[in-house]
């Protein structure tokens, strides 16, 4: 008895060696960082030769969103202020697909979704097809600060937002854009929203259902060790029937949980959710012991499918993560020790 005890301890330690050896983790704890933050603004086909214009506008929209982020934590903001703030100034970014520059449904109107999630308490809150809301994300705060709910859809979250009178609300014009309505032009001409994924992938990446999207999203470590995610989307150009992606689904657009890491998606919502892609990289480092790397290279290299999307995340001890299968991801990242990049493709 005393000797299969012994024999079951002992290979219950081998096995968590294996498992160590396998994810590359030394046994030495990498130092933490005191703070960090990463913010993405859609992933898709972003050409290399696309207007200079374009490219750099939405670079120096990242850059003003990644300072805001830098300075707030730097001076110990909590990581729900800082997201909240930073997607915030995304939003307020007509280059950007969410708050004002969201895409067009197949009617021709505005369907806006966002969610956010706290590490600490497992807190969340989202918000989907909402159209009066100019920061669908602050109504989403709202949703887990102020109610027990996670998720108000459409009138239903119109309605709550009537609620709360610090949500500014703006007529559906304010998201339009013209950039925005070519697209849905471009759309009209080319596609079926009843297309399948069969044929989806068999389109493949020129087509427009793959192309940069520009979905906005922030993932912090505060200084307090919290940390918090949070994405926000006009979804996806000539979306019907009511249609909700990842982005305002926490587990499948966004995740948090102080154990493991902050996740915040974009690109293709159906594969997401389907794939429950956010909390899928969580499980993989709370229960495969992977590091944020592998978790994150595993679901978006080996789970999805080539032009899906990308991803960022950032662990517990602010390592950070931001991978994607497509051309290229509008990414950002900043932390504690100096680290302040922009990057697109590479
Ligand atoms: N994930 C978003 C959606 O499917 C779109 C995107 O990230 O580009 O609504």
């Amino acid at each position: 008895m005393r000797n299969s005890l012994l024999l079951a301890l002992g290979l219950i330690f081998l096995t968590s060696c294996t498992v160590r050896i396998h994810s590359g983790e030394s046994s030495k704890p990498e130092p933490r960082q005191e703070w960090a933050i990463a913010i993405h603004a859609g992933a898709g086909v972003i050409g290399k030769d696309s207007p200079r214009e374009q490219i750099e506008g939405a670079r120096a929209g990242l850059r003003e969103a990644l300072e805001l982020g830098q300075q707030m934590l730097d001076r110990g903001a909590s990581g729900l202020d800082t997201v909240e703030a930073v997607i915030t100034v995304l939003e307020n970014n007509p280059r950007f697909n969410a708050g004002k520059g969201a895409v067009f449904t197949a009617e021709g109107r505005h369907e806006l979704d966002a969610s956010i999630m706290d590490g600490a308490t497992l807190g969340c809150g989202g918000v989907t097809g909402v159209t009066t809301v100019k920061n669908p994300i602050r109504l989403a705060r709202c949703v887990m600060e102020q109610t027990r709910h996670v998720l108000f859809a459409a009138e239903g979250a119109e309605a709550f937002a009537d609620t709360q009178p610090q949500i500014e609300r703006v007529s559906s014009d304010y998201f339009s854009t013209e950039k925005r309505a070519k697209s849905l032009e471009h759309w009209r001409k080319r596609q079926s929203a009843l297309e399948t994924r069969a044929q989806r992938h068999a389109r493949a990446s020129q087509e427009e259902a793959a192309r940069w999207k520009s979905t906005v999203g922030c993932v912090v470590l505060d200084r307090n060790g919290n940390l918090v995610a949070g994405t926000s989307t006009g979804g996806m150009t000539g979306k019907r029937f009511g249609r909700i992606g990842d982005s305002p689904l926490i587990g499948a657009g966004t995740y948090a949980n102080n154990d493991t890491c902050a996740v915040s998606c974009t690109g293709t919502g159906e594969e997401y959710i389907r794939h429950n892609v956010a909390r899928d990289i969580a499980d993989r480092m709370r229960y495969g012991n992977r590091t944020v790397h592998e978790a994150a290279g595993e679901v978006i290299y080996d789970v999805l499918q080539p032009d899906d999307g990308g991803v960022i995340v950032v662990d517990h001890r602010g390592n950070i993560a931001m991978l994607f299968n497509t051309d290229g991801m509008f990414r950002g990242a900043a932390n504690a020790e100096g680290r302040f990049d922009i990057a697109i493709w590479e």
